[in-house]
């Protein structure tokens, strides 16, 4: 299978050819023609899949038929709604990237920085807009959006939607859209809320489902230090002395812990950078480039914060803290081995995490191996302890209807999930 079989357009062709895309991946092989033949779409897929060009390849190609040569502000005819305003900014980017050729035109809004010019760019008009849901809900309120004209809407990462609070923002911008239009919604798993909300927003979809989050894993090597908490610092600088170790995405739970370890490796001589909740949108951008061009070998990030985030070529994911969502876990191993790629993702595991690592066994239903030849091994005590509990042999469990554990850290009575 070809994009040329998927009866694309010459100028979005073009443009692919160019991004160096020769064969669609699985969600968009089924998507595209669904989308183009005008239908609804429930798409259970998650980043690193290839699902933004799933959606945005046929939104391109039906605007680009029906396109208006009249004058003046055209009016915005496909909404995309994204949890993140790095999602956003990669969205913008993917839409510029495979419409360079069709002459259509596409904004960003997210919060985090002045509206000026993002209201500033909606008086020219433009065919597609991608927003974060509380800026669109602020600009819409302020006149600058007009949102009656929309034709096209995807829903991208709602179950992401639900876990950062945003659900009721969303159904705030359904209200606000014609009741007749296209819809297009994506969410890794499908807990209760958004399976109801799909149905409720949803005309005869075509349903299309890659890549369960639990099989993601699978082309990932993966291995897991069994350390204690005080030395993963130096377990940490132990394993960048690698220096075939070229590019290194760690994660924390915590801003306060990105923070720290970016100190711990710069006063190593590290160069590294944080990206959390807390910087600002343009810290976050420039941290991100840095990375993105090889000057900063090592980026580390919040779970919230990362979401998204896609680097291409990327080496080594650092779990320096496990999640306590399982599913977290995936996500974030899956920021390496995208688009088919291999990639090595490590995790340091200390007695308090035990439990995530048992959750995270169980839902990729394999045993992460340990690997036992480091400098900081935990005391034996704890050592038995930990493989006993970690090494049972999990069983398969469905990703549909595989409900999200909000369960709480309770190491240091932290909320994980506060980024
Ligand atoms: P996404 O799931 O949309 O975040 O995409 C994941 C990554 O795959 C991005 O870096 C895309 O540029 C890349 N990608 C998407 N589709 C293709 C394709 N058909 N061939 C090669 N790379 C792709």
């Amino acid at each position: 299978m070809s994009f040329e079989n998927l009866h694309l357009i010459e100028p979005i062709l073009q443009a692919l050819k160019s991004e160096g895309y020769t064969i669609p991946t699985p969600i968009q092989e089924q998507s595209i023609p669904i989308v183009l033949n005008g239908q609804d779409l429930l798409g259970c897929a998650q980043t690193g899949t290839g699902k933004t060009a799933a959606f945005a390849i046929p939104i391109l190609q039906l605007l680009h038929a029906t396109k208006s040569n009249q004058r003046g502000p055209k009016p915005i005819r496909a909404l995309i709604l994204t949890p993140t305003r790095e999602l956003a900014i990669q969205i913008d980017e993917s839409f510029a990237a495979y419409g360079k050729h069709t002459g259509l035109s596409h904004l960003v809004v997210f919060g985090g920085v002045s509206q000026h010019a993002q209201t500033n760019a909606l008086r020219f008009g433009i065919d597609i807009l991608i927003a974060t849901p509380g800026r669109l809900l602020d600009l819409v309120d302020q006149r600058f959006i007009n949102l009656s004209n929309i034709q096209m809407f995807v829903l991208d990462e709602a179950d992401r939607m639900l876990d950062m609070g945003f659900i009721h923002d969303v159904k705030k911008v359904i209200a606000k859209i014609p009741a007749k239009r296209q819809t297009l919604f994506f969410s890794a798993t499908m807990p209760a809320e958004i399976a109801s909300l799909a149905g409720s927003i949803l005309t005869n979809p075509a349903r299309v489902e890659v890549t369960p989050v639990s099989s993601t894993a699978e082309k990932i090597h993966q291995g897991v230090y069994f350390v204690e908490k005080n030395d993963k610092r130096l377990l940490l600088l132990h394993l960048l002395k690698d220096e075939s170790i070229k590019t290194a995405l760690v994660f924390t739970r915590t801003k306060h812990g990105a923070d720290k370890v970016v100190k711990d490796l710069n006063r190593a001589n590290i160069e590294a950078e944080a990206i959390h909740g807390n910087k600002s949108q343009s810290a976050r951008q420039r941290a991100l480039n840095l990375f993105k061009n090889g000057q900063i070998r090592v980026l580390v990030a919040t779970d919230i914060a990362a979401r998204g985030i896609d680097v291409d070529d990327l080496g080594h994911v650092i779990n320096y803290e496990l999640p306590n969502i399982p599913e977290t876990y995936v996500h974030r191993i899956g920021r390496t081995g995208r688009a088919g790629a291999s990639g090595i993702a490590y995790s340091f595991c200390d007695g308090e995490e035990r439990e995530f690592l048992r959750d995270i066994n169980k839902l990729i239903t394999k045993a992460i191996p340990v690997i036992e030849e480091h400098p900081y091994p935990m005391s034996m005590g704890n050592y038995n302890q930990q493989k006993t509990i970690t090494q049972q042999v999990p069983s398969r469990r469905p990703m549909i209807n595989n409900f999200r554990r909000e369960r709480k850290w309770t190491g240091n009575n932290q909320r994980v999930n506060n980024n």
